[in-house]
């Protein structure tokens, strides 16, 4: 088992598998971005070890993010060999977090290599909004995405950023039409991570006003619902939708974090919001017997630090990390 040094047990690791995305969106990429290499990437061979020794380690669940996760070239072959540690119990869940764009694609062949449900990350119902977001994204492919995705039994997860001045007129109608789905949704606060065009400081809009603008439509219940997560969920009292909240910012969740997060180079973030990294490639790469690699990420667990540092206001200049979220994958 991995445990940290503030008595966290490490179950669930991320995997940014390509930094790369078919997206700009606003808030987590600049519209010219340099991104890696290809040659810095590990394979999927190598992918899937890391995977698999996280797994031997004790992890239960892995997502796979990005950058856009379904663009890596071969994807399926990764999420097919990962389906195997599902069949024998090892790994409890395989998921990923997906802007959508090639969903009706890939749809089935998630659910039949052992996918159950997918976080879909969706800022705005509104077509020309959605193109202000993502720059380059295509609304009719997403929507066709998530409904090949619901179609295939997946259960989706709708997650969006709550972003000032772009959908904070559209929370009442995305609560709705993810009801109507019968989809969770998530809010996320926006989270000062790489350099953008833009000011962060005037996209960020506190969750709190998000459940304000609720409160004016629904009666909001505190719900305890725990999905082992950072997100607090309020039921609507008239519907008995269920609506969760990620607010990094005004409300830290650090103390009860179980995450690590994995880079498509093989470089392992203990944190999401520090800079602390261990370098996992050079020790697979030194041999084809794990031991190596096994002691890595024991010694990167034991260095798991307390949490984030994050803060946005006028006054904080800039990322409060460099990297942006795509290296990571949220
Ligand atoms: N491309 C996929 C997607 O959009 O779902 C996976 C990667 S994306 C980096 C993962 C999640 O991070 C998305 O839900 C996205 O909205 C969110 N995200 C990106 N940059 C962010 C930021 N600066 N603050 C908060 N969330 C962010
Ligand atoms: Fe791409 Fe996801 Fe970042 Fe949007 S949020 S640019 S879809 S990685």
């Amino acid at each position: 088992m991995l445990i940290d040094p503030f008595e966290r047990h490490v179950s669930y690791l991320r995997i940014s598998v390509t930094d790369r995305c078919d997206f700009r969106c606003v808030y987590c990429m600049s519209e010219h971005m340099t991104f890696l290499p290809k040659a810095d990437l590990l394979s999927l061979e190598e992918l899937d070890r890391l995977c698999s020794a996280f797994i031997t380690l004790g992890v239960k669940k892995l997502r796979l993010s990005g950058g856009e996760p379904l663009v890596r070239r071969g994807i399926m072959t990764l999420v097919k060999s990962l389906g195997r540690h599902l069949k024998t119990g090892a790994l409890e869940e395989l998921t990923l977090t997906t802007n959508g764009s090639q969903l009706a694609r890939y749809a089935n062949e998630l659910v039949d290599y052992g996918v159950r449900r997918i976080n879909v990350s969706l800022d705005t119902l509104d077509e020309a909004n959605f193109v202000a977001v993502t720059r380059w994204g295509k609304y009719d492919k997403v929507m066709a995405g998530i409904e090949a995705a619901r179609a295939a039994g997946l259960r989706v997860k709708i997650n969006t950023v709550a972003l000032n001045g772009v959908n904070d007129g559209e929370i009442e109608n995305i609560v709705r039409w993810c009801g109507e789905k019968d989809m969770d949704l998530t809010f996320i606060e926006t989270m000062p991570m790489g350099e953008i065009d833009g000011d962060r400081s005037a996209q960020y809009l506190p969750l709190t006003e998000v459940r304000e603008r609720m409160a004016k439509t629904w009666t909001l219940d505190e719900n305890d619902h725990n999905s082992g997560g950072p997100a607090r969920y309020v039921s609507l009292r008239e519907t008995g939708q269920r609506v969760g909240f990620i607010t990094p910012l005004s409300h830290n969740f650090c103390e009860s974090c179980n995450r690590v997060r994995l880079t498509c180079t093989g470089t392992l973030f203990m944190c999401l919001g520090q800079e602390d990294a261990a370098d996992l490639r050079a020790p697979l790469r030194e041999s084809a017997d794990d031991a190596a690699v096994i002691a890595a990420i024991r010694e990167a667990i034991a260095r798991k630090p307390k949490g984030h540092d994050f803060l946005i206001d006028r006054t904080s200049a800039g990322a409060a990390v460099p990297r942006h979220m795509s290296v990571t994958g949220g």
